[in-house]
Order: C-alpha cells, then structure tokens, then sequence
C-alpha cells in the first residue's frame, strides 16, 4: 500500500532529486530547447516542497492537486502545464482513497499520463516526457496482471521509464520546442522523458523507504 505519508515522502524527494538534477537536465535541454528544464522541475517542486505542510491534514487526492496547482502557478514553459495536468488528473483518479493499493497506483500513473497526452496533444515516439511514462504504465500493468506485488512492479515500471529515456534518443521530436529542429533533434536524449523518469524512480525509493 501507498500511504500519505509515502506520497509526501515522494514529493519531497522529488526536490531533492530536481535540485541534484538541475543541471543535468538543462544541460539535456540545450542542444533541443531553451536550457531551461532543469531550472523549471527544479523551481516547481522546490513550491511544492514549501507547500508541504500546509498539506499535513489533506488527503492523498488533495496533495497531489495542490501539487498540480502549484506546478502550473509556478513553472513556466511546456513543463509546468504538463507535470500540473499529470497531478491534477492523478488526484482525480485517486479521489477519496486514504491509501493507494496497485491498481490505484495504475490508475493514478495511467490518468496522468492520458492528461500530458490530451494536454500536449502528444502521442508516443513524439520525443516527449510520454515516452517514459506510457511504458512505465505499460510495464506497470504487465507486472501486476503477471501477478507482482506491488513494489516489483513498480520496479519493473521504473526500469520501462527508464529504457523509454534512451529510447527518445533515436527520435525526432514532433511536440514543443525541439520539433523545431526537426531531424537535427535527432541522437539527443529527451529532457522531460528524463524528469518523468526520475519523478518515477522517486516514487519507488519513496515506497520502498517507508515499507
Ligand atoms: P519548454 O520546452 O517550454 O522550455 P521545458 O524545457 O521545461 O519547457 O520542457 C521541455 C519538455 O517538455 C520536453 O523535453 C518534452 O518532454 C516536453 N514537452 C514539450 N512539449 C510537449 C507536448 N506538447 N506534449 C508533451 N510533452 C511535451
Ligand atoms: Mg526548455
């Protein structure tokens, strides 16, 4: 089970991770953006974690839409509206759950990724943050429906993200700033593939600290 207090423990590690990873990101972001990604996750969740205990009393649902909320008043660019659609429609799907079991965290981590897409109009192989997370969705279900328990699976779903990052590399990019480039894109890692990883890979180290 994910509790509330993994899901805090998640987001506060998320700012952790955005500000160890700032300039590893932007770096990613300069050949096929405007350098500013690292900046971006890392300003977002470094609101988030500010907000965090006023968010003490809330629920699962209504952490992760202060979450979204806060995401989309605070970052600019593609990411901001993206990473605050994923939230806001994770909360939805988790409504009124005092704790997640894995068919939640499915349908919490399918929602979110069904918003970017509707949100940014994005399909998969389009070199985007979708490229990590419809795998790790995919991944996900495979080891539940296989019969996994919970933190496998969400192994299992880290690494998919994880392939799907280097899987952008081959790619053009056909959303946001870097499908300006059309196959000059080519041959450069997705940043926002790899911010959707790391987010995910947090969510693992999260559940699997507290278990
Ligand atoms: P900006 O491109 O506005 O500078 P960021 O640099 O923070 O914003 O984020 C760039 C990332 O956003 C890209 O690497 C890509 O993964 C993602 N992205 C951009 N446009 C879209 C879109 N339309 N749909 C889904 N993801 C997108
Ligand atoms: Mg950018």
């Amino acid at each position: 089970m994910i509790t509330q207090a993994h899901i805090i423990a998640w987001l506060q590690d998320c700012a952790r991770v955005f500000e160890a990873q700032k300039a590893t990101l932007t770096e990613l972001d300069s050949p096929i953006g405007d350098a500013d990604h690292g900046i971006n996750m890392a300003r977002g969740f470094g609101k988030v974690a500010d907000k965090l205990p006023s968010l003490a009393e809330n629920d699962i649902s209504g952490i992760l839409k202060a979450v979204g909320m806060t995401l989309m008043s605070t970052v600019g660019g593609a990411a901001g509206p993206l990473y605050g659609t994923f939230f806001t429609r994770a909360a939805a799907a988790v409504t009124g759950k005092p704790e997640l079991d894995s068919a939640d965290v499915l349908a919490l981590l399918g929602a979110g990724a069904d918003g970017i897409a509707q949100r940014g109009r994005a399909v998969p192989n389009d070199k985007t943050m979708l490229d990590a997370l419809y795998p790790a969705a995919a991944a996900l279900k495979a080891a539940l429906d296989g019969g996994a328990d919970l933190l496998p699976a969400l192994e299992a779903c880290v690494a998919a993200a994880e392939a799907g990052v280097q899987a952008t590399i081959p790619l053009i990019a056909r959303k946001g700033r870097a499908s300006y480039l059309g196959e000059r894109s080519i041959g450069h890692q997705d940043p926002g593939a790899t911010s959707a990883a790391l987010l995910l890979r947090a969510l693992l180290e999260a559940a699997k600290a507290l278990t």
